[in-house]
C-alpha cells in the first residue's frame, strides 16, 4: 500500500504516491518524479473521516487532494504545517450551520436518499444555501471547461453586447442566484447551466445563430434552469448518497466525485418536466420583452438537423422533442418590443471568440 494517495484535481484518478519533506514544502513523488510540491503554509486539512489525514493546498487546483494513510507521515506533515488545522473550527461551524438548517430535514434526507434519490434531490435542492451552491458551481466549473477544452471568450465589443443581452433578460426575472453568462470557444453547439448561476453558451451555437432573438431564447431557457436550480438537483441525483452525506457533513468539493459529476452535468439530460418548465420560463420572458419565443425553436431545429453525429450527444442536456417545439409554436407572439441588440452589437456577439 502506498503511503499516500494524490488527486491532481484535473483527473478523477487516484495516484499512489510517496512523500518527501523538503525544507519549505512537501514533495509528492511518483517514483522518481515530483508530481507536485505543496508549500507547508498553503496546506489545509479537510474535515473528513478521522482514520486518515486528508489535505488540500491553497496553491494547487481547487480539487487537488492528498490523502495520507501512514500515521507517522501524517503526523510529520501536520508538524510542518501547523496552520493546516486552523480553518477546521470555522469549517465545523459552517457544517454545524448547514446541519442546523433543520435536523429534521437532515434526517429525512438521509432516509429518502436510501429509498428514492430523485425525490431527495427535489427536496434537498431548495434547502441548499445559495453560497454553498455557488461553491459547488465553482468546483465543477473547471471540470466542465476541461471537458470542452475551450477557453472563455471575454472582452471586446462582443462581451459588451452579451452583457447587454443578459442584463435585459435578467431585469425581468427573479433568480435565486445571480446569473453569469460566459461564451466558450468550441464548435459544439450547446448551452448549459452550472450550479451557482453560471451559464455557458458554446460558440458553436452562436456561429449557427441567425438573430439575437434565437440566442436570447436559449439564454432565457438556461435562466429557467437557474431559476429552478436544476443543475444542483442533477448533481445531487448523480452524486448519490455519498455526495449527499459529504454535502451535509464535510468536504463538499472532495476528491474524484465532483470530477465525475462535471461530466454528468454535460452528458445527462434533464427530465421532460424540467425542459417544459424552462421553455415556459423562456417563452414568458421573451413575450414580456415584446419578442417572439419562436426563434429559439428554429435554432434548435437547425442544429439538431446538422449535428447528429457529434461525439458528444448533441444537446443531450436539453433533448429537443416535437412536443417542445409545438409548445413553443403555441406561444408565438409578434415582435412588438425593440430589438434586443443593434445590428452592430449582434455582429460583435457573433464574433466574440474571434476578437483578441
Ligand atoms: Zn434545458
Amino acid at each position: 500500500m502506498a503511503a499516500a494517495v494524490f488527486y491532481d484535481g484535473l483527473a478523477a484518478k487516484p495516484r499512489p504516491v510517496a512523500l518527501r519533506f523538503a525544507a519549505d514544502a512537501v514533495e509528492i513523488l511518483e517514483g522518481e518524479t515530483v508530481a507536485a510540491r505543496w508549500a507547508y503554509p498553503d496546506i489545509k486539512r479537510l474535515p473528513v473521516e478521522a482514520a486518515r489525514l486528508r489535505v488540500r493546498s491553497l496553491g494547487a487546483p481547487e480539487l487537488a487532494r492528498l490523502e495520507v494513510e501512514d500515521e507517522a507521515l501524517a503526523a510529520e506533515l501536520l508538524r510542518r504545517s501547523p496552520q493546516a488545522e486552523a480553518g477546521i473550527t470555522t469549517d465545523r461551524r459552517t457544517i454545524a450551520r448547514i446541519v442546523g438548517w433543520s435536523l429534521a430535514a437532515a434526517a429525512s434526507i438521509v432516509l429518502t436518499t436510501i429509498y428514492l434519490l430523485p425525490l431527495a434531490a427535489n427536496q434537498l435542492a431548495p434547502l441548499v444555501p445559495a453560497a454553498l451552491e455557488r461553491r459547488l458551481g465553482e468546483a465543477v466549473d473547471n471540470q466542465v471547461r476541461v471537458l470542452f477544452d475551450g477557453k472563455a471568450c471575454d472582452g471586446g465589443p462582443g462581451a459588451a453586447a452579451l452583457g447587454k443581452l443578459v442584463a435585459t433578460l435578467t431585469s425581468r426575472v427573479e433568480l435565486p442566484l445571480a446569473a453569469e453568462v460566459r461564451v466558450l470557444d468550441t464548435a459544439i453547439g450547446n448551452a448549459l447551466a452550472l450550479p451557482g448561476g453560471r451559464i455557458y453558451l458554446l460558440d458553436g451555437l452562436l456561429r449557427r445563430a441567425e438573430s439575437p432573438d434565437e440566442i436570447a431564447g436559449i439564454l432565457a431557457h438556461e435562466l429557467g434552469h437557474v431559476a429552478r436550480r436544476d443543475a444542483l438537483r442533477r448533481l445531487i441525483q448523480a452524486g448519490g448518497s455519498s455526495f449527499l452525506l459529504g454535502l451535509l457533513f464535510g468536504d463538499i468539493t472532495g476528491g474524484g466525485t465532483l470530477i465525475l459529476l462535471g461530466r454528468t452535468l454535460v452528458d445527462s439530460s434533464y427530465s421532460r418536466e424540467a425542459e417544459t418548465d424552462a421553455d415556459r420560463f423562456a417563452a414568458d420572458l421573451m413575450v414580456a420583452l415584446g419578442r417572439s419565443p419562436q426563434p429559439m425553436g428554429a435554432l434548435l431545429v437547425r442544429i439538431t438537423g446538422t449535428q447528429r453525429d457529434m461525439p458528444l450527444p448533441f444537446l443531450a442536456s436539453h433533448p429537443v422533442s416535437e412536443a417542445r417545439l409545438d409548445a413553443l409554436k403555441a406561444r408565438e407572439s409578434p415582435a412588438t418590443g425593440p430589438p434586443l441588440l443593434t445590428e452592430e452589437e449582434w455582429r460583435a456577439l457573433k464574433s466574440i471568440c474571434k476578437a483578441g
